[in-house]
């Protein structure tokens, strides 16, 4: 087997920024992705903030991410990690396809993932209408009403999406001011069938007699009262959590769970890195997880000299 130098944890934009400065350094590199290369951006259709790319489409800039990593010589197993000893010279990760490899240096790169509502129904729910990504599942609800949880920027681009393509499109928001550009913002208004529904929480997700979504129920903050939106979907867009537990007990995280690393990306352990949105950061964004990526296999590569 390939004896590879760094292992990175995540194929999202910091782990393959990561691979790709790694690999130009002369320090073969694995990268561990459990889905798709390029992390939550993929499924975006637009992306308007990356330098020099003044629009491209989140999935155009995960693939020409992924050729590059692979063009410098990174390998790229698609396995997803479900633990790793990390304490000592030798790290050791373990996959769910049962494979251990072994590395001196490990950079954890294995961003966020949705924040659920954590309701009734919506655990049975997942995938019968409740959903986590609009332009993903979006098309399924074609002409149907739709109800979209959340007030900030991921929020409104998927009610707005949805109200091109659905009958009628429910936006549940608990305060009554968004979270979210101004231009977002402005754009719900121009939306005959986007309704917003202010001060209220979702309650619990509704199962039809075919075992799917019927509606939400939701609760107003301020009254107290229950009511119910029929609906056939329920997107979620509540923000995002890290996913960090299976680091725990060796590295260090903050009360969130995001891992404790600060600008050079070194966690508590010699030779383990975190970069991107895994870590305690101000800013999670492509091209601040792209700047982590680069600044952790640098601090890889001055840790492997070190131990030589
Ligand atoms: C809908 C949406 C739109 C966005 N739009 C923009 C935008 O326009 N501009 C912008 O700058 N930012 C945007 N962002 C934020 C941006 O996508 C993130 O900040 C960025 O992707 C973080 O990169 P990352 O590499 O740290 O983590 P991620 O992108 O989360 O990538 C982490 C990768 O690790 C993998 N992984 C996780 N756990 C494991 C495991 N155990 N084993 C193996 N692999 C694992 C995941 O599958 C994923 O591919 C958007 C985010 C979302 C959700």
């Amino acid at each position: 087997m390939k004896q590879y130098e760094v292992i990175i944890i995540g194929g999202g934009p910091a782990g393959l920024t990561a691979a790709i400065y790694l690999e130009r350094a002369g320090h073969p590199c694995l990268v561990l992705e459990e889905y798709v290369c390029g992390g939550q951006m993929v499924n975006t259709p637009e992306v308007e903030n990356y330098p020099a790319l003044s629009k491209i489409s989140g999935a155009e800039l995960s693939s020409s991410l992924y050729n590059q990593a692979v063009e410098q010589g990174a390998t790229v197993e698609f396995d997803g990690v479900v633990s790793a000893d990390l304490e000592g010279p030798e790290k050791k990760v373990t996959t769910l396809g049962g494979m251990t490899y072994t590395a001196k240096a490990v950079i954890i790169a294995n961003g966020a993932k949705r924040r659920k509502m954590g309701i009734p129904g919506e655990e049975q729910l997942t995938g019968k209408g409740v959903a986590y990504c609009a332009t993903c599942d979006g098309g399924f609800y074609r002409g149907q009403k739709v109800v979209v949880v959340g007030g900030g920027n991921t929020a409104l681009e998927d009610a707005l999406y949805l109200s091109n393509i659905c009958e009628e499109v429910h936006l549940i928001h608990r305060r009554d001011e968004f979270r979210a550009a101004k231009v977002l913002v402005d754009a719900l208004g121009d939306r005959e069938n986007l309704k917003i529904h202010y001060f209220t929480v979702p309650h619990e997700v509704l199962a039809g007699e075919d075992g799917k979504v019927r509606g939400l129920a939701v609760k107003n903050v301020q009254t107290e009262e229950i009511s119910e939106i029929p609906a056939r979907a329920v997107f979620v867009a509540i923000g995002l959590e890290p996913d960090n537990q299976r680091f725990a007990e060796q590295v260090q995280l903050d009360q969130a769970g995001y891992i404790l690393a600060g600008e050079d990306c070194h966690t508590n352990l010699a030779g383990v890195f975190a970069a991107g949105d895994t870590r305690t950061k101000t800013l999670r964004q492509i091209v601040t997880a792209a700047g982590d990526g680069a600044v952790a296999a640098a601090e890889a590569g001055n840790y492997l000299a070190s131990c030589r």
